[in-house]
């Protein structure tokens, strides 16, 4: 039957040209299978779309016995199994959405052979390690490797017990994979892994065709149909939300205005989600709005943009959504559009997630690199791989190359706020949120400084040199900074020590200007 036309190769260059039909291997493809083809063990860093599934598939088919793919996207296993079967690459998975009868036949095809490559889920492998004794084993290839870093962003308990792997199966090469690279990270793979004689392999981070911008969040939505209808019109895109519910929101408010928007999260019915995910990969122009859940193993080379409109939980995520755009190499746009409630909502939503004081100091760091990112006056580009340890010339093709921002002593106008907020605190012991305290800077009458007498405080309107956004702006590039910060439910702001350091004229502080912008048109489009 089919699996009578097994695809063998003798080399790697015959299984690339024969099996998959590509003329050269791209990057350190060609080393890195070399290396594992030979028995030897590798970590690859390689950028999402760098091409790391042929790393071990193809040292597989050219090794005698079965790759072992280790992978946490169990959702995904389906299609990476069908698409290599496509292909003549005798491929299966074993997974917890299989019924017995299933696996037994899987656990068949293994034994006798019959199988290239076999994928399963972390959670399946100690029940699967007898199994895996008695089959022949060609390698072990564990993919989304930062899986087992407890330091990084996405850690998953199962993936501690891979150190089985090299103490049970000690002569079978495994090859670990991923697309994150900062030195933590990698660290920790290595360590948890026990990876220490595996030959590294480092691929460059940079992503050039993909032109990076950040702006202040206004009207999100409308900013981003701006886009679309200037840059983007027809073509496909992913724009991220935090929620669900904004998820679906902003889907309608987009198809309201003649975008082929399409909804996605995991509260959605399978069956919905997958009609949406297969007529975003098969339909041109459709535009995917989703909550993370969607785009990890997505291969569409012709995403145009990838638009967030809530602040990454961390630069590493950030990095790996935006470079879900343009995998084709042609011109993208990564856009993010974040405010000050963005920097309020996630500080709150570390503070009362769960995990202990050391999950969440990690998850401090990982927003501070984000917002440091965010509020840079430095090239996009250059911060965002010097994260990744790679240092860079500034790149011409991210917001703030093209329009370099204007930096500005903001001591004085970061004194008037901090000033105020220690007034309130000390003489009246009331705490307030941005809105309010921005309303007492620029002398604004409003109910509620009235009814508090913040009209006669002596900072009531001390800050008419700055305007209502433009004051935002300082809110959040202090609380970036770790001058301010939020405190309890209501996100009301508080100093930080180092903020003595600012009020007591002993530090200055350097800001991004902010420019206050007009409400982008909204412009009602025929169907
Ligand atoms: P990653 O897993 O690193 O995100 P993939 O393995 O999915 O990337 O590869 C991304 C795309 O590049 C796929 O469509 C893949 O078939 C293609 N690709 C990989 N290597 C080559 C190559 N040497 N020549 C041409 N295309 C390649
Ligand atoms: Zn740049």
């Amino acid at each position: 039957a089919a699996a009578a036309a097994r695809a063998s190769a003798s080399s790697p260059l015959e299984a690339l040209t024969s099996v998959w039909g590509y003329d050269a291997f791209r990057g350190e493809q060609a080393e890195i299978i070399e290396t594992v083809s030979r028995g030897g063990d590798a970590l690859v860093l390689m950028p999402t779309g760098g091409g790391k599934s042929l790393c071990y598939q193809i040292p597989a088919l050219v090794r005698e016995g079965t790759g072992v793919v280790i992978s946490p996207l169990i959702a995904l296993m389906h299609d990476q199994v069908d698409a290599l079967e496509q292909l003549g690459v005798r491929a299966a998975y074993l997974n917890s959405t299989q019924s017995v009868d299933e696996r037994r036949t899987v656990e068949r095809q293994l034994l006798d052979g019959e199988l290239d490559l076999l994928y399963i889920a972390p959670e399946r492998l100690p029940a699967a390690a007898g199994l895996l004794d008695r089959a022949r084993v060609a390698l072990f290839a564990i993919d989304e490797a930062h899986c087992v870093a407890q330091w990084g962003h996405d850690f998953r308990p199962d993936y501690l017990r891979l150190s089985m792997l090299h103490e049970r199966w000690p002569d079978v090469p495994r090859i670990a994979l991923t697309a994150t690279a900062t030195e933590g990270t990698r660290e920790e793979i290595v360590r948890n892994l026990d990876l220490d004689d595996a030959r590294v392999f480092v691929s460059s981070f940079d992503r050039p065709n993909i032109q990076y911008r950040i702006a202040p969040k206004q009207d999100a939505k409308g900013q981003l149909l701006q886009i679309i209808d200037a840059e983007h019109p027809g073509e496909a895109g992913i724009v991220y939300c935090l929620s669900r519910a904004s998820v679906e929101r902003t889907a309608e408010w987009l198809a309201g205005r003649g975008i082929t928007a399409l909804p996605y999260h995991a509260g959605l019915p399978a069956e919905t989600r997958s009609r949406n995910q297969a007529r975003f990969l098969r339909e041109d122009g459709v535009v995917m709005v989703a909550t993370i859940a969607f785009g990890m193993g997505i291969d569409k080379p012709d995403v145009r943009f990838v638009a967030h409109l809530d602040l990454p939980k961390s630069i590493e995520g950030y990095y790996q959504e935006t470079g879900r755009a343009g995998r084709d190499g042609l011109p993208s746009t990564a856009w993010l559009a974040y405010g000050l409630q963005d920097v309020v909502q996630q500080r709150r939503m570390i503070a009362d997630g769960e995990g202990d004081a050391q999950r969440k100091r990690a998850q401090t760091l990982h927003l501070d690199a984000m917002l440091a990112l965010c509020e840079t006056v430095r090239c996009r580009r250059q911060q965002l791989l010097g994260y990744f340890g790679q240092a860079s010339e500034p790149c011409g093709n991210c917001d703030t190359c093209l329009a370099p921002p204007e930096a500005f002593d903001g001591t004085v106008p970061a004194q008037k706020l901090m000033s105020t907020i220690v007034r309130l605190q000390r003489e009246r012991g009331q705490q307030f949120g941005a809105g309010h305290l921005v309303d007492i800077l620029l002398g604004r009458e409003t109910e509620r400084t009235v009814k508090l007498r913040h009209t006669e405080l002596t900072t009531f309107g001390i800050g008419t040199e700055l305007g209502d956004q433009e004051w935002r702006g300082v809110v959040r590039q202090l609380l970036a900074q770790g001058l301010l910060e939020v405190q309890g439910e209501y996100g009301v702001l508080a100093l930080t020590p180092a903020a003595g350091e600012v009020l007591g004229g002993r530090r200055e502080v350097l800001l991004r200007r902010e420019t206050e912008r007009t409400r982008a048109p909204r412009r009602a489009r025929a169907k």
